[in-house]
């Protein structure tokens, strides 16, 4: 129990950070371009935020939720999703009270209780982007231009843009009882899940992935067909949009997305190699009715959250290996020791990464220690250099060597390594 983590969260080791790093900073610099603020909320959050916006019917709010009542007897759950709490505090903080478009990204561990496997874990983590107050298709289109400019600076291949409409609270009804009629009709085929969702969420049956559902929905009606006419414009100067900037796509009439809050415009960034489960690296929609939902002033939305552990997974092998030091300090005997101390602690504070060998046995296990460290050059300080008053500046590539007078050794290293 002591040493094992808990089932389906992991430890990201110092050997994967990198990668981490790679993936957040170029969020950072594409998101500032985009106009992107950063925003930081909770990881705990009300309970009722998630059940009221993501609904209760979604599988999240039905059997994913990490919820407690806490020692004061609150009901807390911790953040499976980051929209709800993002919208929280837009209303909380009347950020619509200052522009009439904020547009806010966040990245951090979202907690899910799912059945752990390759690309679904219990803590995982997302990186997204909201844009709250634009109605207009060109908001969609800014989001998913955003979306998909990063997928290509990370050089990420095999995947695919997927988007589709999902009408609005007007004509979305309609559809919902063809469908639900359909569905019924083929009531002994469906998977019992979606035999309850006849009645609860007659669309998440075009997303089943059993067997049965797959071929009971295959030819059900089609949401196209039954949006209004401004759902119909909106998606159509969405896809002239996506035309114009280049931006590759295609029409996923099945796309209907697992949380309920979602309205017209909903996408996906999908692994092409992968069928089925764990292929979505990315998904969102357009939330129009969410912060009405959540008590703020009616205010459109619109969004996406990426799955950094699944995002990574399809990240090109880069090839450079990790650096190491810039310097490692060799020295043998106390007083060699103690000045190679400075001399590190002074190049660290020049900004260069030095190290010294802690232990100061043979110069021949130090040199082995800085061979380890992957250090590109190591200062020699033996009891012969201290009494001739050098150091011998040893480049661990060429093997080259030279020595170097130790008065005033450290700014000399500092112009040679910086
Ligand atoms: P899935 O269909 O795979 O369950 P989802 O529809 O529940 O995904 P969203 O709520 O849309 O996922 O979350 C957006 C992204 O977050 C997903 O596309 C995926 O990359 C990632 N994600 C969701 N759940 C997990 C999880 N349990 N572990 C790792 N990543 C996840
Ligand atoms: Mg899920």
């Amino acid at each position: 129990m002591l040493t094992k983590a808990i089932k389906g969260v992991k430890d990201i080791l110092p050997q994967d950070v990198a990668r981490w790093q790679a993936v957040e900073r170029a969020a950072r610099e594409l998101f500032k371009v985009y106009g992107f603020s950063e925003v930081r909320v909770p990881i705990i959050e009300h309970t009722v935020l998630f059940t009221r916006s993501i609904g209760t019917t979604s599988d999240i709010v039905e059997k994913e939720m990490y919820a407690f009542t806490d020692r004061g007897g609150d009901e807390i759950t911790l953040r499976p999703e980051g929209t709800a709490g993002v919208v929280r505090a837009f209303v909380e903080h009347k950020m619509y009270a200052t522009n009439p478009i904020t547009k806010i990204f966040y990245m951090g561990p979202m907690f899910r209780r799912e059945r752990p496997q390759a690309g679904r874990l219990r803590q995982f983590h997302q990186i997204g982007a909201e844009v709250l107050g634009g109605a207009e298709p060109s908001v969609d289109v800014d989001v998913l231009a955003l979306l998909y400019d990063f997928f290509q600076r990370l050089g990420v291949q095999g995947v695919a843009l997927q988007i589709n409409s999902l009408g609005c609270k007007d004509c979305r009804p309609r559809y919902r009882e063809a469908l639900k009629s359909f569905l019924d009709a083929r009531r002994d085929m469906l998977c019992e899940d979606c035999q309850r969702r006849i009645e609860t969420n007659p669309l998440r049956a075009l997303d089943c992935k059993a067997a049965g559902c797959k071929v009971a929905t295959a030819d059900a009606p089609d949401m196209s067909e039954y949006l209004d006419d401004g759902c119909r414009d909106h998606f159509a100067a969405v896809r002239q949009g996506l035309d114009d900037l280049g931006i590759v796509y295609s029409i996923n009439k099945r796309m209907v997305r697992g949380l309920d809050y979602y309205s017209r415009t909903t996408f996906e960034m999908v692994a092409t190699d992968k069928a089925g489960a764990q292929n979505a690296v990315a998904a969102g929609g357009r939330y129009d009715g969410l912060v009405e939902e959540l008590g703020g002033p009616s205010t459109p939305g619109i969004g996406f959250a990426m799955g950094v552990e699944r995002l990574i997974l399809m990240l090109p092998e880069d090839g450079t290996p990790a650096p190491g030091p810039a310097l490692f300090v060799a020295a043998l005997g106390d007083e060699a020791q103690r000045l190679g101390r400075r001399v590190a602690h002074g190049l660290r504070k020049s900004g260069v990464w030095a190290e010294y060998d802690y232990a100061g046995a043979s110069l021949k296990s130090q040199m082995k220690k800085a061979d380890r460290s992957g250090a590109s050059r190591v200062l020699i300080i033996g009891e012969d250099e201290l009494a001739k008053g050098v150091g011998i500046l040893r480049d661990m590539k060429t093997k080259e060597q030279a020595e170097l007078p130790l008065e005033g050794i450290t700014g000399e290293l500092v112009k040679r390594l910086s």
